[in-house]
C-alpha cells in the first residue's frame, strides 16, 4: 500500500490465487483474516485412522463416515468449527452435529 497523488495505491489479491490487480483509492479500510489455530489437529492427524478425511457424501446424506486411509490408527478425526476457519457457534455447533448424528 502506497500514498500516490490524492489516494491510496494498493495491491489487491486473493489467497491461493494468482489474482493480482493494482488500484487507487481515496481510503482504505482493511478487516484483518484470522488463521484457525490446527496445531492439535496437524499433531493427532497421523495417528487417526481417516487421516482427518470427511467422506462428504456420507456427511451429506446423514450416514457414518468409514474412511479408513491408516489402518494401524487407533481413533477417527474430524476437523469442524474454529479449527477450519474463523466464524461462530451456529457453525462449530452444525459441523460437529453433522458428523455426530450419525455415530
Ligand atoms: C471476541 C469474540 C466474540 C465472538 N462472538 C461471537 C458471537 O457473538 N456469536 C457467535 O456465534 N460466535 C462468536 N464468536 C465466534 C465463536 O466464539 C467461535 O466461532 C466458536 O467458539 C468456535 O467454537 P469451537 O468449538 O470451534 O472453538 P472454541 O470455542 O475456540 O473451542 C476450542 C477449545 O479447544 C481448546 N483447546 C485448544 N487447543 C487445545 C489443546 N491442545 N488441548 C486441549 N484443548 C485445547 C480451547 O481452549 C477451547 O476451549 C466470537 C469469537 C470471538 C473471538
Amino acid at each position: 500500500m502506497t500514498r500516490s497523488g490524492g489516494g491510496v495505491q494498493v495491491e489487491l489479491g486473493i489467497d491461493g490465487f494468482d489474482f493480482r490487480e493494482r488500484r487507487t483509492f481515496d481510503a482504505v479500510v482493511a478487516e484483518m483474516g484470522t488463521a484457525p489455530v490446527t496445531e492439535l489437529y496437524d499433531e493427532l492427524v497421523a495417528a487417526s485412522t481417516n487421516h482427518g478425511a470427511v467422506d462428504l457424501a456420507a456427511l451429506l446424506a446423514g450416514r457414518p463416515q468409514d474412511v479408513v486411509r491408516n489402518e494401524a490408527g487407533s481413533f477417527r478425526l474430524y476437523r469442524v468449527g474454529d479449527a477450519v476457519s474463523s466464524r461462530n457457534v451456529h457453525a462449530a455447533i452444525l459441523d460437529a452435529a453433522r458428523l455426530c448424528r450419525a455415530v
